[in-house]
């Protein structure tokens, strides 16, 4: 039997693990061949119809549950139908950073507990450096050698056979200190574990208002101010006027800034999505999308 991939787990963790534990079964076999090298949308289809989540919805679903891209896709232009555009069409592509990983000692050790073993978590480098439970700084070198977790250092088959016989679970946790770290994390996590889609238009409205109504003293908080201020009322401006395909096209929807301004006007994601409530009455599931594809020009659905 293929082992059950666990929540958040990174698919080149669960690659590895399969490989590692099941090397038996004769459906590892199919993801042999991604042990090395990139994780490309043709893998995501292989690991996923392995799996038996079939067609674009089993795609969109792991895409959506275990990599980065919920950053780039959950807030989103409402009126595109598909979770990930056209990626379902092109099986070449790579997920970007998908190589690059990091774990918390205490989430290992926890798993230890709870699971008997444990396992890599889908990273967002560029974004989270602390765990969003624990506080604690994310190692993404080896505490025992100092490798880097990726293909140009420690294979992630250390978290299972240990590094020159030291767990990774016995590295000592260091507290973070940094608050905006910790709540970027936070945000990060309550994101992709938010079940709607959020529309770039509903969150430019509320966060104009909110943008506005902010009282920042300091100096240079201010011109940060302004100037999301004005990066907002762009997108709004620009979302009100242009149609999908151009707004798309010219990639004026930015999900990541929009977020780092959620981060910036509230002190928690659940605050932003009172807001968001109160504004969107109808919020679209994020799992209605994931049956549908596009071309750049329209939508299908995926009958599987
Ligand atoms: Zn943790
Ligand atoms: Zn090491």
């Amino acid at each position: 039997m293929l082992l059950r991939i666990q929540p958040n787990e990174s698919l080149r963790s669960y690659v590895d693990r399969n490989l590692l534990v099941n090397f038996m079964d004769w459906r590892v076999d199919r993801l042999r061949w991604l042990s090395e090298g990139e994780i490309t949308h043709q893998a995501v289809k292989v690991i996923a119809s392995t799996m038996g989540w079939e067609g674009c919805y089993g795609f969109n679903r792991l895409l959506h549950e275990h990599t980065q891209l919920p950053l780039q896709f959950v807030i989103r232009d409402t009126r595109d139908v598909t979770y990930s555009r056209t990626a379902y069409l092109k099986p070449r592509m790579a997920i970007i950073n998908s190589d690059l990983h990091a774990y918390c000692p205490e989430c290992v050790r926890q798993d230890v507990q709870n699971l008997g073993f444990s396992y890599w978590r889908r990273n967002f480098p560029d974004h989270v450096s602390v765990c969003a439970t624990h506080n604690v700084v994310l190692l993404s070198t080896c505490p025992y050698c100092d490798q880097p977790f990726s293909s140009k250092g420690h294979n992630l088959d250390v978290m299972w056979r240990k590094c020159s016989g030291r767990h990774l679970g016995s590295a000592e946790s260091v507290i973070n200190l940094d608050e905006d770290a910790l709540k970027r994390a936070r945000f990060v996590e309550a994101l992709c574990a938010f079940q709607f889609s959020i529309s770039i238009h509903s969150a430019a409205a509320i966060l104009s208002d909110k943008l506005r109504s902010l009282k920042k003293s300091a100096k240079r908080m201010k011109s940060e101010q302004t100037s999301m201020i004005e990066l907002i009322d762009r997108i709004s401006r620009n979302f009100e006027v242009k149609s999908f395909e151009t707004f798309l096209i010219n990639l004026e929807c930015h999900p990541e800034e929009i977020l780092q301004i959620i981060i910036y006007s509230y002190e928690a994601f659940d605050e932003f999505v009172v807001d968001l409530r109160d504004y969107d009455k109808e919020l679209i599931p994020i799992e209605s999308l994931w049956r549908n594809y596009g071309n750049g020009r329209y939508a299908t659905t995926c009958r599987e």
